[in-house]
């Protein structure tokens, strides 16, 4: 309640009861205007004309307009600092009080001392509003008509046209001033205003348009961030208005904490520093009062307003302050937006009214933030899970495949922890395998590579039943075993395992965990899930991919490099050679009479036979060399790096050792012998085809000359030149 609204009261109730107190207090409010009455009768009565004249009655009259002149100056300055209008009558009393003083100047002193007047008169006209100003006018020549007439008619008009000219000069003057002053002022407002409706018509453009009119995806992302941004200043161009048309000090919004007994700066525009920032009770002072009862708050006092409490403590001392609650539909409080001033200018119902509407404003920018903050935040969780799936897509090998798994899971969750796992059946046992994994065990060990039998542990569950576990956030997770006994995860307080199911096929599972509690809302959840079921499809491709290849480039037998890609790899190893100059042998074996070996123990067994052989054959090799099954029961070797004479004491190991084999057989033990030919690079030849040719021939030779035998070209060449050349 303003102090305005309780003064007729108090007084009514006064008027009930005759005290001497208030008879007291009418006699005091009559005195500046007794006063003023009692000097015009002096002054029409001819009486303070000369110094020496002056008597006791004049004296006194000139105490009582004194002692008016004081208390209307008291009136005036109580009534300001309270913010309550000022009456008629008291500019009256007041103005009439000093005209009456520049009267018995003017009296007293002579003609030469009229300006006196004049520039009181602008003072007037200047500071006090017009009714008064034009009464205290008429008031001012009717003084002078008591000094001058009926004497002096000449000095009367002229003084009297003056006094009205020096008036409306001033008023003209101060007028247009003013008038200047409040159009500059409407039209920042103005301009706020048309600023903040711009920028309210680009967000509905891009809100309308971004479904058909906006050329790319691109440009959508454009205006869509662009209008964030616009939605986001809201708050701050409605305390810009807020600033602007109330002139204030600071205007702030103050938002209520979570659990509604803070309250923490959210946008301000002040000229102070020292605003507080950080949050502080909502219980207290100003702000307490108003977040109880819900209605404005309107104070102001010339030596600072109390229970201020939105500044660090020795900021600025607050004389005239309106806060407004921040009130949802609902009538849920939300927060504070408060102005002040420091200068004691009462804001009126008006500013109050104003405030009130930029606080609905203010809640309306807040709640669009809110909103547009939460799309932006799930358009980047999109964002991130798409490109997550893309990557898993793109995933060729295993390897890849894994590792995608785990950065796109740790793309849409926070996870602590993160592990592939997949199982397999060996000899109808299942057996898990740790792939991948990222975070590191209680002994900083990490599982990779790790194998665990079947179990009652949690993955093997999740591969058992093929449902995501634990089915909630369990609580003591150190106690769960995820893989096995000897290798328990500790720390995790959040904890999800999801199958990989491709078609009706489990895979193996997604390990997820953090150290937080409940780390995983749904959504992430759910991404998870997703990303679980696109890695098991990832899985999948990578394997069939992987036994694709190696069934295009592997004997199905034997396992050894077939002929096709044999002859590939052959080319390649041919041309470093020839680029580096070095030496490279290419050996030829056939297995003696292994039609003989068919025919006697029969095929499977001639298989088991050539299986042998080709393990024997892969073991007395290099790792280097490429060992490949070149036809029915012939095998090749390249061999990089290695001279004739190198390639033939090889060649001999392995001729030895095929020998030492024996195959069991249902008739007994079997045992069989090679022949093999080897050609070397460059002696004998530059070009690949040339190199098995003679090769071939070496292998004929040998087979020729008794088999179970290695044969180089040197070797040929020596004993048998003619029938190479031929
Ligand atoms: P030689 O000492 O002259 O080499 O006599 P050989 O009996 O080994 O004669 P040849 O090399 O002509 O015989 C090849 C035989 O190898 C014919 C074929 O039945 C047998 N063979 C070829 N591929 C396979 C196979 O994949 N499995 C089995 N069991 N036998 C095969
Ligand atoms: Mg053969
Ligand atoms: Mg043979």
């Amino acid at each position: 309640m303003t102090p305005d609204q309780a003064l007729p009261r108090v007084r009514h109730s006064r008027s009930m009861a005759f005290t001497p107190g208030k008879w007291m207090q009418v006699l005091v409010r009559l005195v500046p205007a007794a006063a003023v009455l009692l000097i015009f009768a002096f002054l029409a009565r001819g009486r303070f004309r000369s110094i020496d004249a002056l008597g006791w009655a004049d004296a006194g009259a000139v105490a009582l307009l004194v002692i008016g002149g004081v208390l209307s100056t008291v009136r005036r300055v109580r009534r300001s600092m309270a913010g309550v209008p000022l009456l008629l009558r008291d500019e009256l009393e007041f103005g009439g009080s000093l005209l009456a003083a520049a009267f018995i100047c003017v009296a007293l002193g002579g003609e030469l001392l009229f300006p006196v007047v004049y520039l009181l008169m602008a003072f007037l006209v200047t500071f006090l509003p017009r009714p008064a100003a034009a009464t205290l006018l008429g008031s001012a020549v009717l003084f002078d008509a008591l000094l001058t007439l009926p004497e002096r008619w000449g000095v009367f008009l002229g003084r009297a046209a003056f006094l009205g000219l020096f008036a409306a000069l001033y008023h003209v003057v101060l007028s247009a001033r003013l008038a200047v002053a409040r159009r500059a002022e409407q039209d920042a407002v103005k301009n706020k205003i048309k600023d903040i409706e711009e920028r309210a018509r680009t967000f509905r453009l891009v809100s309308s348009g971004a479904n058909d009119s906006l050329p790319g995806v691109k440009d959508q992302e454009k205006w869509l961030v662009a209008a964030v941004k616009e939605i986001e200043g809201a708050t701050g161009s409605a305390l810009e208005v807020a600033e602007t048309s109330l002139r204030t000090h600071t205007v702030a919004v103050f938002l209520l904490t979570s659990d509604d007994r803070s309250l923490k700066l959210h946008d301000c525009r002040s000229t102070s520093e020292q605003i507080q920032r950080e949050r502080f009770s909502a219980g207290e002072g100003i702000f307490g009062a108003l977040l109880k009862r819900g209605v404005p708050v309107r104070m102001n006092s010339g030596s600072g307003v109390k229970g201020v409490t939105h500044y660090e403590s020795g900021g600025p001392d607050v004389c005239s302050i309106l806060a407004v609650p921040i009130v949802e539909g609902g009538g849920l409080l939300r927060g504070v937006l408060v102005a002040d001033r420091l200068e004691n200018t009462a804001f009126t119902e008006q500013d109050e009214r104003l405030l009130q509407v930029i606080a609905g404003e203010v809640l309306r920018a807040i709640e669009v933030e809110r909103v547009m903050g939460y799309i932006r935040r799930s358009r980047d969780e999109k964002d991130r899970f798409f490109r997550a799936i893309e990557e898993l897509n793109r995933a060729g090998s295993p390897e890849q495949v894994f590792l995608a798994v785990l950065e796109s899971a740790r793309q849409v969750a926070p996870l602590e922890f993160c592990a592939v796992t997949l199982v397999s059946e060996v000899n109808g046992a299942r057996a898990h395998r740790i792939m991948r994994m990222t975070g590191v065990t209680s002994a900083g060990r990490a599982l990779e590579g790790q194998t665990f039998a079947d179990n009652n542990g949690l993955v093997a569950n999740v591969v058992r039943y093929g449902a995501p576990l634990p089915g909630r956030d369990a609580g003591a997770m150190d106690r769960q075993i995820i893989f096995d006994d000897d290798t328990q995860i500790r720390g995790l307080q959040s904890l999800k395992i999801f199958p990989l199911v491709a078609g009706d096929r489990i895979l193996g599972t997604l390990v997820t965990g953090s150290r937080k509690k409940a780390a995983f809302d749904s959504d992430e959840l759910r991404m998870l899930e997703v990303i679980a079921i696109q890695a098991a499809q990832a899985v999948l491709r990578a394997q069939l991919f992987e036994a694709m290849e190696k069934m295009a480039t592997t004997d199905g037998l034997t396992g050894l490099v077939n002929h096709r890609t044999f002859q590939g790899r052959f080319d390649e190893h041919l041309a470093t050679a020839r680029r580096y100059s070095r030496k490279l042998s290419f050996v030829l074996t056939d297995i003696d009479h292994f039609k003989s070996v068919n025919d006697t123990y029969g095929h499977p067994m001639g298989d088991q036979v050539l299986k042998g052989v080709a393990r024997i054959l892969k073991e007395q090799a290099r790792d280097t060399d490429i060992v490949a099954r070149y036809g029915g029961e012939e095998f090749a070797i390249v061999m990089p790096e290695t001279d004739a004479k190198g390639a033939h004491a090889i060649a001999e190991r392995i001729r030895e050792r095929i020998l030492k084999e024996v195959f069991q057989t249902e008739q007994g033990p079997l045992k069989v012998t090679l022949s093999l030919g080897v050609a070397t690079f460059p002696d004998v030849g530059a070009d690949k085809q040339v190199l098995i040719d003679l090769a071939d021939q070496c292998l004929y030779f040998a087979k020729r000359h008794g088999r179970n035998q290695s044969v180089t070209v040197q070797q040929m060449q020596a004993a048998k030149p003619r029938a190479v050349e031929g």
